[in-house]
């Protein structure tokens, strides 16, 4: 058989060879002449298009324009300016060329690669000049522009047709060594024309006929052609459609599948009643549920006495009120006969919700326990006894319910609090634990809103529900930032809480990075607080990850029970801590966070009925960026508002919640925060063609069978990972 050329090693591309390969390889991560291909550029530029300089405008996004360089000046560190003849570049600050295209002027101006673009550019020569017009002291310039031969002089009679038949240039991601070694936009472009002629024939179609009909998408021939060189708006705007639908819809199909083929195991535990512990729970309860908990708790009632395994996640907010649902959810599983588990991420928030559920289950007669690192051995025997006899019905714990010697007698639901802190090896250690052969059913909890269009593919394969109701009687929380001319004022305000009776954190940000830094960041505000708030009458606690469990809990417990007025802790070791009587939240260098932790952060107060306060402390220059993010805090409370900017500034990669689980496939050309639209229409349609062919055996549906036993499609599967 013929060689496939897509798989052919990249040094044998015409215009490669050895050195360029190993570039493109360390650079972009591209082997072979596929990998090239799957490239895309990520702008065009309409060659077609060119603006005068008197038309152009600060206002106007990126433009080209066609101009002869009149000018070149070079400045030294004070703006001086240095004469040509006897520059050495590392002194040069600043290369202004000023160009005129007839109908006025416009000065390009450089602060880096000086050196390289002064030998490109010579005086009388004209070039094109692509980027974005400003003003600067009255007049338009461009910063790094980029910076072509004009394309006209390029043609030297042996012009192809065919590929470069394109009014649209690409543009690809170009690094400073790729440029160096001779990989500029240009051979970029050329490169790929070669890898198009070589290859495009061996591209197969990856999409069945009738969904391309259905759906109005172009082969991938088309596609791939036109995704690098366009022959115009339209037939790119056709390309990328294509390219976006189809790797959505193959992770949503991959994911779907998975759910579908649960669904089918009846290895689901049948739990169909709720029992009598569930009933005393609920009609001692101080308050009533929300609309959105009894309708989540109806949810869960149905997976549970389905006989299918339940997964399902559980979206709520800060403070919405999940631990009321994680309690009851517990006792139907124990009042079918089965036993549950709470797993909590970190020792603090273990004893947290163990002390909140034993309140709840006081009167049930269900037999509860606590298991974390710090248990006691002579008290851990018991627990264990307890759980293999079957005699403990609930225990809550934290990883230590993952060691070899826990043994249950018959798990039947585990419920996960902040999924995203735990591993995915760990989880499968815990089903393994289940020893009534049956899978467990399961429960992920979380409070970080996520963006739908995110849920939908790192929880693709769960049930959603979402509490998007909090408990009456919540008064909005005051957010307010202040920079640190404000600081004396802060302390009046805090000192005037304190006297209130009120308590308040104070965090401080902790980045991986520069953990010492962090930490002597968090002791200089430590000790500035002290001084501040001395003792008598002030007293302050300190947590932090470097204390011992034992000293933890000790100053969490003194700031829990009020015998400290403020605690200075840094931002690891916050998630979840319910303290009521705590009214005002301070976070020191907010401009450090994100949106999402801001927003867990300040989720810590307005639990009791008092007014409460969240000041972001901020440097004095903030970054756009920054400066955004302060704001929007500012102006909503509403997690799922901040989570969709979060995502739409920073990408779905870094948010919150992501970074340690990870999106299950990489997307190369589809955006979550940009196509949730294309994502929907992509979800709605592999459900249907699932409906139709849950196993994906009919031969219409050979490619998508074939596309999905990919490697890249082998997604964790919550429920059993093994
Ligand atoms: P989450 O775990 O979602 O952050 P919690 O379960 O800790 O929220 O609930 C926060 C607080 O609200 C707790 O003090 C809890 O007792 C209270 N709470 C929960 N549900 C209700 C309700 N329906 N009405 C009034 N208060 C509630
Ligand atoms: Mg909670």
């Amino acid at each position: 058989m013929e060689k496939n050329a897509l798989e052919t090693d990249i040094q044998f591309l015409p215009g490669v060879g050895p050195k360029r390969a190993a570039l493109l390889r360390k650079e972009l991560n591209v082997n072979t002449v596929g990998d090239l291909i799957k490239i895309y550029p990520f702008r065009y530029i309409d060659r077609s298009r060119i603006i005068m300089i008197k038309d152009a405008a600060p206002d106007m996004a990126y433009i080209q324009i066609k101009a002869e360089v009149a000018e070149i000046n070079l400045y030294g560190p004070k703006g001086t300016g240095i004469d040509a003849a006897d520059i050495k570049f590392n002194t040069v600050k600043r290369m202004g060329v000023k160009v005129t295209d007839g109908t006025g002027y416009m000065e390009m101006v450089f602060f880096k690669g000086i050196k390289w673009m002064h030998s490109k550019l010579k005086p009388g020569e004209s070039y094109v000049f692509f980027g974005k017009p400003s003003i600067f002291n009255g007049h338009l310039n461009m910063v790094h522009p980029e910076v072509d031969s004009i394309p006209d002089s390029r043609t030297d009679g042996s012009r192809k047709e065919g590929f470069m038949n394109s009014s649209m240039t690409g543009v690809y991601p170009g690094t400073e060594r790729l440029r160096n070694g001779g990989i500029t936009g240009k051979v970029m472009n050329r490169l790929m024309e070669n890898a198009l002629t070589m290859a495009l024939p061996y591209i197969e179609e990856t999409l069945p006929k009738y969904l391309m009909i259905e759906k109005g998408l172009v082969p991938v021939h088309f596609a791939v052609r036109n995704i690098h060189f366009p022959k115009d708006t339209a037939a790119l705007e056709k390309a990328k459609y294509r390219l976006k639908f189809e790797e959505l819809f193959y992770l949503q199909l991959s994911l779907l599948k998975q759910k579908y083929i649960r669904r089918r195991n009846d290895n689901g535990i049948r739990m169909p009643k709720v029992g009598e512990a569930f009933n005393i729970c609920y009609s001692s309860l101080p308050f009533s549920l929300t609309g959105a908990q009894k309708r989540v708790i109806t949810e869960i009632r149905d997976d549970m006495k389905s006989g299918h395994q339940m997964n399902r996640l559980l979206q709520g907010d800060v403070g919405s009120g999940k631990t009321m649902v994680a309690v009851l959810t517990a006792l139907i599983a124990v009042g079918n006969g089965f036993q549950a588990c709470i797993m909590a991420p970190t020792e603090v928030l273990a004893q947290q919700h163990f002390k909140n559920i034993s309140g709840y289950l006081s009167g049930t007669g269900v037999r509860t326990a606590l298991l974390t690192g710090s248990t006691k051995a002579s008290e851990r025997r018991g627990i264990h006894e307890g759980l293999e006899d079957g005699s403990i019905g609930i225990i809550v714990g934290t990883h230590a319910l993952f060691e070899d010697n826990v043994i249950f007698r018959n798990l039947g639901l585990a419920i996960i609090d902040e999924q995203h802190r735990f591993g995915v090896e760990q989880r499968a250690r815990l089903w393994r634990k289940s020893s009534c052969g049956l899978d467990p059913h399961v429960l992920v909890m979380t409070a970080t809103p996520i963006p739908r269009t995110l849920a939908m593919t790192l929880y693709g394969d769960l049930d959603v529900s979402v509490i998007d109701e909090l408990p009456p009687g919540r008064k909005p929380i005051q957010t307010i930032a202040a920079s640190e001319s404000k600081r004396f004022a802060l302390y009046r305000f805090m000192k005037d809480q304190i006297r209130l009776g009120r308590q308040i954190f104070v965090v401080y940000p902790l980045i991986f990075e520069s953990e010492k830094l962090d930490y002597r960041n968090l002791e200089t505000g430590y000790e500035q607080i002290v001084q501040a708030f001395p003792y008598p009458p002030y007293r302050t606690a300190i947590v932090h990850g470097k204390q011992s469990n034992e000293e933890k809990k000790f100053n969490m417990d003194a700031f829990a029970a009020g015998r400290a007025d403020i605690l200075v802790a840094t931002s690891v070791i916050e998630v979840g801590v319910d303290v009521p009587n705590a009214s005002v939240m301070v976070i020191e260098s907010a401009e450090r966070f994100g949106l999402s932790q801001l927003h867990q952060l300040r989720g810590r107060v307005g639990r009791g009925s008092e007014k409460s306060y969240c000041i972001l402390m901020t440097g004095h220059k903030l970054s756009k960026d920054s400066k955004h993010r302060i704001d929007l805090m500012c102006a909503t409370e509403n997690g799922f508002e901040l989570a969709e900017e979060d995502m739409k500034m920073r990408g779905p990669g870094d948010l919150e919640g992501t970074q340690q689980s990870g999106l299950p496939v990489e997307l190369n050309i589809a955006s979550l925060a940009r196509d949730g639209l294309i994502l929907n229409d992509a979800r709605q349609c592999a459900q249907n063609v699932l409906d139709k062919d849950p196993s994906l055996s009919q031969p219409e549906n050979r490619l998508l069978a074939e596309e999905i036993g990919k490697d890249k499609y082998k997604i964790r599967d919550y429920s059993r990972i093994s």
